[in-house]
């Protein structure tokens, strides 16, 4: 017989995100249980030792540990959070419990120091956070020898374990966590020949291009890409090339470049297999469940928030998807333990127009108090700026000018849901460029 304990709020993630989730759901007078597989909390802010955290939300450039701790602390002390560390989740599943009298989550827990069990509860919130891109996920030709690693497991070895990758590293793709991973190598005594990226302008902020590459001197060489890695045992070296605009490599700017790390940086994606085992689909273009703006799912109960929703350039906007879905997921479980029926809801879906990577949530609660976030990440950079708007048919409901728009870069509206007139179908994102610039 499988041990199985319950609450009120399941929250599957030890991260910012289900931190912040599990402290509303607590301060919303829920009873929770979190369950992390790691040995503490904290998420990938652990190893983030690098500071700029938390500059919205408090203010100053915490490191992630410290921007942690100040929610960790609170989880600890507020006597309603049970944390399970060292449990992997490996599936959720819904139970029915008969024709009309609803059901409730059972997540499967596998631990080291408390065997199998199980928890379950009538509302569940997935704060998985994401995981990064391999190089299975990208097409570079030669050899696999040791060497060749995510930007994650070098900043995991470096920051965490106090281990050196090795001597001399070249970085394939600019994303943020590549570029940190740039300049942290150079301090601990590596020498870092260069961060490529294949596409024609970096895919990390502008603030990190600056302050991990140019401060340095480590150069970016855009539209340029990793095509071979050679060595047997370790890595030896890698060819690089210049690419097309199709991404094929120019023949004859191939390149030797001797390293004996590769440190690959080429994206992160939304960890979404125990929202898989309870049948949530995933939006093709965030690659995480579809939401409303609170964070519940197509699933009565089911909620998402930070990371496992879509990659966020910035954490304070984690912690707020957090508390989102916290008290989303208090006032459900709450509602049917008095036996009152779940916060009743009203539909109409987000749609974003041309020109827009993907808006969220992608449908709107109408009923939901309180004004409405909504995001949006551009599809290509608009350097002279563009106006957005969000229709509701004719009607403009909002229009925001910015001075440039870059994918990497998170835009956030506020909708007061008031100003959406009675019985609109769709909202509709879209915008006017001045000048487009590449795709
Ligand atoms: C390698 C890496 C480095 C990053 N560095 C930066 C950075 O320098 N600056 C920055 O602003 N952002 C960085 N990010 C982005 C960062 O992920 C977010 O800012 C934020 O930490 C996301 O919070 P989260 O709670 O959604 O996810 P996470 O912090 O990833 O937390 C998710 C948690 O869920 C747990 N979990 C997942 N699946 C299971 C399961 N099945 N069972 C049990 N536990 C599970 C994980 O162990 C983890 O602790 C980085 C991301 C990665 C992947």
């Amino acid at each position: 017989m499988i041990r199985r304990s319950s609450c009120d709020v399941l929250v599957l993630g030890g991260g910012p995100a289900g931190l912040s989730a599990a402290l509303a759901a607590a301060r919303a007078g829920a009873e929770v249980a979190l369950v992390e597989r790691e040995d503490c909390l904290g998420g990938i802010l652990k190893q983030c030792v690098h500071d700029g955290f938390g500059l919205l939300r408090f203010g100053e450039g915490l490191a992630g540990p410290e921007y942690a701790r100040r929610f960790i602390d609170e989880a600890l002390a507020s006597g309603r959070i049970r944390v399970h560390l060292e449990a992997f989740v490996h599936a959720a599943r819904r139970v029915e419990v008969g024709e009309g009298a609803g059901g409730f989550f059972v997540l499967e827990c596998l631990s080291q120091t408390e065997g199998v069990f199980e928890l379950e509860a009538p509302a569940l919130i997935l704060a998985t956070g994401c995981r990064e891109r391999t190089d299975r996920q990208v097409w570079i030709h030669g050899d696999r020898p040791a060497g060749v690693m995510t930007a994650g497991l070098a900043q995991q070895l470096v920051n965490i374990q106090g281990l050196l990758p090795g001597r001399r590293a070249v970085i394939l793709g600019s994303g943020d966590i590549g570029l940190i991973m740039a300049r942290r190598l150079l301090l601990e005594g590596m020498e870092v020949e260069g961060v490529y990226e294949v596409r024609p302008e970096p895919s990390g902020l502008n603030r990190n291009i600056q302050q991990c590459l140019v401060d340095f001197g480590i150069g970016l060489h855009l539209s340029t890409t990793v095509t071979e890695v050679h060595g047997a045992r370790r890595v030896e070296a890698v060819t690089v090339a210049e690419v097309d605009s199709r991404g094929q490599a120019r023949q004859g700017t191939e390149r030797l470049v001797p390293c004996d790390t590769l440190i690959l940086s080429v994206g992160l994606i939304p960890e979404n297999e125990v929202a898989a085992s309870i049948g949530l689909g995933l939006d093709p273009a965030t690659k995480g469940p579809r939401v409303d703006q609170g964070g519940a799912s197509e699933i009565p109960g089911v909620y998402v928030c930070g990371n496992a929703l879509h990659v966020n350039d910035l954490v304070d906007y984690v912690s707020e998807s957090g508390e989102l879905a916290g008290k989303g997921a208090a006032a459900f479980a709450l509602a049917l333990a008095q036996g009152r029926p779940p916060p009743g809801r009203s539909l109409i879906p987000l749609k974003a127009g041309p020109g827009f990577l993907y808006a969220l949530p992608q449908v709107l609660d109408l009923a939901a108090p309180g004004p409405a976030l909504l995001w949006f990440r551009s599809n290509s950079t608009l350097k002279d700026g563009a106006t957005v708007r969000l229709r509701a048919g004719e009607a403009i409901l909002l229009e925001r000018r910015y001075s440039a728009l870059r994918p990497p870069e998170m835009e956030r509206l506020e909708l007061d849901l008031q100003a959406v007139p009675p019985g609109t179908a769709s909202l509709v994102l879209e915008f006017e460029r001045r000048e487009a610039g590449h795709g």
